[in-house]
């Protein structure tokens, strides 16, 4: 990930594209915020959305064999970038190849890992397959909500994943099933620098397509009142333990708090909003001084849930 230093041989890129398929879509200095659901502006030295797991394989393999860096991403709604270039490749797997979502037998649901959530629940709710509507709401792909293990409403996308198939750096393509991967709050372990292709995801059974969309609408009530509708990148703060990290922000008196173009939510204290043309470096500033508040009044260092694109938080925290 890290993006400073790299040494990168220019005809790599020229070379590599020329090899792929004409619908594999390939940029250089690619305009990044339409990609980030936090709208701050930044580039992509290098940026491709392949149509193919062989063309996947091609970018994967030329990008490690020149020493570029490689940032997956879905929708970019748990992202933030710091540096306005990111000195690397972006893949994003967009092309309708990655979207596909298919009933299998019985209860079970294969999944592309560029279908969005919302996808996935209105294919669930057609099926009458129970057990999605809790996904709805949170604006990711299925790719990114298994990396993150994304959850709400006291529920989390590992308890509906049966297997995942993925590729590693190397291009070859592995499955595993749940059991053999160690998801955690906010986390997947086993899936760090792998790229994840595909998931076949267990319902809760049979549910009449009504009850799946009463539901829906319960849980989007609640998300209408209790989250910012500015551009975010979703909580930026893992709960502490026994505790809600919007809660201690808020006792901090951090609600409206702004630097630069970034500002504490007056809506909900964890997330941080693009209120006008916000830099990562505002971003930055702000989940610095969010920190240090928050320490000095419980106690407590909250830990960053949000990812960069461009840098790991231990290094510039
Ligand atoms: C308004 C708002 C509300 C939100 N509410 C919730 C919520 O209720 N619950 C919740 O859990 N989250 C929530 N989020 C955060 C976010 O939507 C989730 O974490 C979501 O699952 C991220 O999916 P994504 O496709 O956007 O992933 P990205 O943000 O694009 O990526 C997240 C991580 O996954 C990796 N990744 C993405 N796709 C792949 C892939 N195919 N293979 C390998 N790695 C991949 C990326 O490299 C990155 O490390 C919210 C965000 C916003 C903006």
């Amino acid at each position: 990930m890290l993006t400073q230093n790299v040494k990168i041989h220019e005809s790599w890129w020229f070379d590599v594209s020329a090899t792929l398929d004409k619908s594999t879509l390939c940029a250089e200095n690619k305009p990044l915020d339409r990609y980030l659901t936090i709208g701050i502006a930044c580039f992509a030295r290098y940026y491709a959305e392949p149509a193919s797991i062989e063309d996947l394989s091609v970018l994967i393999k030329a990008a490690i064999s020149e020493n570029v860096p490689i940032s997956i991403i879905g929708r970019g709604s748990n992202i933030i970038v710091i540096d306005t270039v990111y000195n690397g490749l972006v893949i994003r797997l967009n092309h309708p190849f990655w979207k596909m979502c298919q009933r299998l037998d019985s209860d079970y649901i294969r999944v592309g890992s560029g279908l969005r959530l919302k996808q996935l629940c209105g294919f669930a709710m057609r099926e009458e397959l129970g057990g999605f509507e809790f996904l709805e709401g949170i604006p990711g792909t299925v790719g990114g909500a298994i990396c993150m293990n994304a959850g709400a409403m006291g529920h989390w996308i590992s308890e509906r994943i049966s297997r995942i198939t993925f590729m590693d750096r190397a291009g070859t393509i592995h499955m595993l099933n749940r059991e053999q991967l160690d998801f955690g709050y906010r986390h997947c372990g086993g899936l760090e620098d792998q790229v994840v292709l595909n998931a076949e995801l267990i319902s809760t059974g049979i549910t009449p397509a009504l009850e799946i969309q009463l539901l829906i609408e319960t849980f989007h009530a609640k998300r209408r009142v209790s989250q910012p509708r500015e551009p975010s990148a979703g909580c930026i703060f893992k709960n502490p333990e026994g505790d809600y990290a919007g809660r201690l922000i808020e006792a901090s008196g951090l609600k409206g708090v702004s630097v630069g173009g970034a500002r504490v939510s007056n809506c909900h204290a964890n997330f941080i909003i693009n209120d006008r043309d916000a830099t990562g470096s505002d971003i930055l500033s702000l989940v610095r001084m969010i920190r240090n508040e928050v320490f000095s009044k419980s106690g407590i260092m909250l830990q960053p849930e949000v990812l960069l694109l461009d840098a790991r938080w231990e290094d510039v925290l």
